[in-house]
């Protein structure tokens, strides 16, 4: 089988050192070398002025056409609020078996929810979120197990209860699909 990789792209402000410690965290969970590169993109072409908020469709369909032709699984890093039209917003979404998606911060920040500024629990929700949209692009679905990253995250709350790592069921489909 072809040597596997992944790629996380950013857009917007992020810092190196920030990207490079994520990269790491992903590279350790699927075992194969993940990069990171500064993405440049036009954001109002995905803004929606009515809901003032992007398009994560849009967004999707974008980096998988400028991105995704080398088989790399793609992952749009965005600190811009996301939707998709039946969603109030998405902190993630991701094409099954396919080599795009995306991630944003907006939803995964603390002060969001009137609480104080947490730099590391940011950290871990966007890493976690990250391995989740990844896990959609290897072809795992949602799992019901509780700790497991590929339960799916509609609340912040649900993002804390669950960890950075594969349940044994999930690892070991994330094993036959590669
Ligand atoms: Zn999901
Ligand atoms: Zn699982």
């Amino acid at each position: 089988m072809d040597k596997q990789q992944i790629l996380l792209i950013s857009f917007g402000q992020f810092e190196q050192d920030l990207l490079q410690q994520i990269a790491a965290e992903v590279q350790a969970v699927f075992g194969i070398p993940v990069e990171v590169e500064s993405g440049y993109a036009d954001l109002s072409k995905f803004y929606d002025p009515a809901r003032r908020q992007y398009d994560g469709n849009l967004l999707i369909q974008f980096i998988h056409s400028e991105y995704g032709a080398d088989h790399r699984k793609t992952i749009g890093l965005f600190r811009v609020d996301l939707f998709i039209p039946i969603l109030t917003y998405i902190i993630g979404q991701a094409i099954y078996k396919g080599n795009a998606g995306v991630v944003s911060v907006f939803r995964l920040k603390s002060e969001l929810y009137g609480l104080k500024k947490d730099d590391d629990l940011l950290f871990d929700r966007f890493v976690k979120e990250i391995i989740h949209e990844l896990g959609h692009t290897f072809g795992l679905t949602h799992c019901i197990s509780p700790a497991c990253v590929m339960r799916p995250s509609t609340y912040i709350e649900d993002v804390d209860q669950k960890e950075a790592a594969f349940c044994a069921k999930c690892r070991k489909k994330l094993g036959e699909t590669r």
